[in-house]
């Protein structure tokens, strides 16, 4: 009888395995909490995007981007999210030629009631222990951060990418990060990765930002 280890996948396609199961839950997840509103998934993804930009009003090519859904596909969501009162279409303050798209009081108290839904991934989550969740925290940074520099997803939203951060300039073992914007240290889990005072820093400073928190 053979003693060899059975063939296995290259072990970054196996963790992609396990994200995809993961991506599983999060759809039934994103199911039940746009149910709670009477939503689609779609809608409830554009919905909480647009909260996190108001009061800037976002334009459908940026919705589409986030959501990694063609123009019409983003229109049909929000045709539907404005038909239920919960977003309204207004000129951009930046350019009055544009249409941007702004979450309304009805919208904000939706999303809410949406919160009380948290689902069960963030329940497994929540099983692990401190020290497993930050490091779990960072890793998905490291793998959000390769998508978007690969151009897979947008840049946003993220520290690691933000002109605002400046990792380990503390000698604060538990908070060794600084958020310049709000002018305070922070530590490992309280990263963000969907911060809406995010402004992109650019390459350069991106890279050179990067290697600073990679090497500590
Ligand atoms: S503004 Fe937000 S994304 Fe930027 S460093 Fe501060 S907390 Fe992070």
């Amino acid at each position: 009888m053979s003693t060899d280890a059975p063939a296995s996948r290259p072990l970054p396609a196996r963790i992609a395995d396990g994200l995809a199961r993961i991506a599983t839950a999060m759809r039934a997840d994103e199911w039940q909490a746009a149910e709670v509103g009477g939503l689609t998934p779609t809608q409830l993804h554009v919905l909480r995007f647009v909260a996190g930009r108001d009061p800037v009003a976002m334009r459908v090519k940026e919705i589409a981007a986030d959501l990694g859904v063609t123009q019409p596909t983003a229109t049909d969501a929000i045709s539907a999210l404005e038909r239920k009162g919960h977003v309204r279409r207004a000129a951009s303050q930046a350019d009055r030629r544009a249409v941007g798209v702004t979450i309304t009081e009805s919208g904000l108290a939706l999303l809410h009631r949406t919160y009380d839904a948290p689902g069960a991934t963030v329940a497994a989550v929540a099983g692990l222990d401190r020290a497993e969740q930050e490091r779990l925290l960072l890793s998905l940074v490291k793998v959000i951060r390769n998508l978007q520099e690969t151009g897979a997803i947008p840049i946003q939203r993220m520290c690691a990418t933000c002109r605002h951060f400046r990792p380990h300039v503390h000698d604060d073992a538990a908070t060794p990060h600084h958020c310049a914007f709000v002018d305070a240290a922070f530590g490992p889990r309280d990263l963000r990765v969907d911060c809406r005072e995010h402004e992109t820093a650019d390459p350069a400073a991106r890279a050179a930002t990067w290697t600073a928190f990679v090497n500590g």
